[in-house]
């Protein structure tokens, strides 16, 4: 009768400090997977359904923020960053990176613990590929299909991709750099109108399904949302 626990990747290269959040996330009730590098890291995400990852910035093989580029090239999963320095919160904080939160090291477990449901309640179990996480949607993130209505989309791999980062996170408002991280394989060779582009090619297939919902905010100057249920 008890629901499968959901999956938190912990990439960590230091032992200690990953025992002690592998540990927490047990105690908690999660399933929890401890990788060291990012390579190993990436590797997981592709084979197994993960709620959310806890993410390293100084990794052995890479930089956690490229590990995290990397992440929300694969899909929408929530990211919390463990740093140890305060030149990479102003990194993280600006958000160019699209993470969801972080945690200066050094952290309790318990504070640790509390930022993982906070996100996963935000993210409203989306990351887990589980429910929908606005009204009228649903995303498999196995068979990489968005529903809208009841209704399977036809969507491109850019627009699957900029839709499902926003579907992650209701309500939140996405810099049209972040949402170009999330969709594009070269974030840097495409232009911001890019983005614009592609949303207005997926309000139109939206329309088509419902004509008079528009759930896709414009946020002038900012970027865009998807609108909260
Ligand atoms: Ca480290």
């Amino acid at each position: 009768m008890s629901a499968t626990p959901q999956t938190i990747l912990v990439v960590e290269d230091e032992a200690a400090i990953a025992e002690t959040i592998v540990y927490a996330l047990q105690t908690e009730g999660f399933s929890a997977v401890w990788k060291t590098t990012g390579r190993d890291a990436l590797a997981a995400l592709r084979a197994q359904a993960v709620a959310l990852v806890v993410l390293d910035v100084g990794l052995p093989d890479m930089s956690g923020f490229d590990v995290c580029r990397e992440i929300q090239r694969l899909g929408p999963t929530p990211v919390i960053f463990l740093t140890a320095r305060s030149a990479e919160v102003d990194r993280i904080v600006g958000l160019e990176l699209g993470a969801d939160d972080y945690l200066a090291k050094p952290f309790s477990p318990r504070e640790l613990t509390a930022r993982v449901r906070a996100v996963l309640r935000r993210s409203n179990g989306a990351g887990s590929g589980g429910a929908p996480s606005a009204a009228g949607w649903q995303h498999d993130k196995a068979r990489c299909r968005i529903s809208y209505h009841g209704q399977a989309l036809d969507l491109t791999r850019n627009e699957y991709r900029l839709l499902g980062a926003l579907l992650a996170a209701p309500g939140r408002v996405f810099s049209r750099d972040q949402l170009m991280s999330a969709a594009w394989d070269d974030p840097g060779a495409a232009l911001d109108r890019t983005v614009d582009a592609h949303i207005k090619t997926l309000r139109a297939k939206l329309r088509v399904v419902a004509p008079d919902d528009d759930p896709i905010v414009t946020h002038r100057g900012l970027g865009y949302s998807l609108r909260e249920a």
